[in-house]
């Protein structure tokens, strides 16, 4: 992203809920794919013990996590097939519980570092959360530019959110002009469903500009496309859900 100045500047953005399943790793893969085809360098980071992310688009989980490490980030980064993306992987070992035990401030500042340097090589970079407001996830808000939130439009949607945006808040409290909202996006999106309309006239209401006009539906190739280690944009480009995530990038390009 260049500047009127001539600067560039990069953009790291962490997709977070504390729920699982709610689309946080197909938002991170889909999206990191999809800015690396609009032109930019994106590197996507796997925080999730469960390496979702990682597997998801055909790559190994490391067997110690690159953030913890003391190797620079450079070296740990694995290339994919979709040019101008690149994947730090997740570790089955990297869990809040014990590699950032009683939220060591040391620990989650060298994890921090780690990012902040990701952001002096890559246009954008992408941190897939684990499902938990633990240690990892305030590291990657703290690491962050923006924080999107994917929220599936099902009864409970909404429990669990004011807890998630007070881990936010002080995260913005913490480190002052550094974290913004980057959105809401809806995902799963069931427009058959009356359930569904309720939850988005909700949100929309509540949230305002903060949701996304774009939401995605619920699409089996956005599901199959994992299992073929691709992203969907890849895996089945004109379905619904590929035209969706293509149109996320640009309201976040936009958005810059
Ligand atoms: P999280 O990372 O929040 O736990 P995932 O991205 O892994 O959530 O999604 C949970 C499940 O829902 C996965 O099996 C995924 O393939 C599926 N899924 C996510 N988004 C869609 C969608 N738009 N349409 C159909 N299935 C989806
Ligand atoms: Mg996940």
């Amino acid at each position: 992203h260049v500047l009127a100045t001539g600067k560039i500047v990069s953009r790291t953005l962490c997709i977070a809920n504390q729920k699982g399943g709610v689309g946080k790793t197909t938002t991170s893969i889909n999206l990191a794919s999809g800015l690396a085809t609009a032109g930019h360098s994106v590197l996507l980071v796997d925080m999730d013990p469960q390496c979702n992310a990682t597997s998801g688009l055909g790559l190994e989980p490391a067997k110690q996590h690159p953030l913890i490490t003391n190797t620079p980030i450079r070296h740990s980064v694995l290339a994919t097939d979709v040019e101008g993306l690149d994947v730090l992987p997740g570790s089955g070992s990297f869990r809040d519980a014990d590699t950032l035990a009683n939220s060591d401030q040391t620990a989650t500042e060298i994890v921090v570092e780690h990012l902040r340097s990701g952001a002096l090589i890559y246009d954008y970079v992408l941190i897939d959360c684990p499902p938990s407001l633990g240690t990892l996830t305030r590291a990657a808000l703290a690491a962050s530019n923006e924080v999107v939130l994917p929220i599936q439009c099902e009864y409970f949607a909404m429990e669990g959110l004011t807890q998630m945006i007070g881990v936010i808040k002080e995260v913005m409290l913490e480190r002052p002009g550094e974290l913004t909202f980057g959105g809401i996006v809806l995902t799963m999106y069931d427009e058959s469903l009356e359930l569904t309309a309720e939850v988005d006239a909700d949100l929309r209401q509540f949230f305002g500009e903060v949701v996304f006009d774009t939401v995605i539906p619920r699409d089996v190739h956005v599901a199959e496309a994992p299992s073929h280690g691709l992203s969907v944009l890849d895996y089945a480009p004109r379905c619904r859900g590929s035209r969706a995530y293509t149109e996320l990038c640009m309201e976040i390009l936009e958005r810059d």
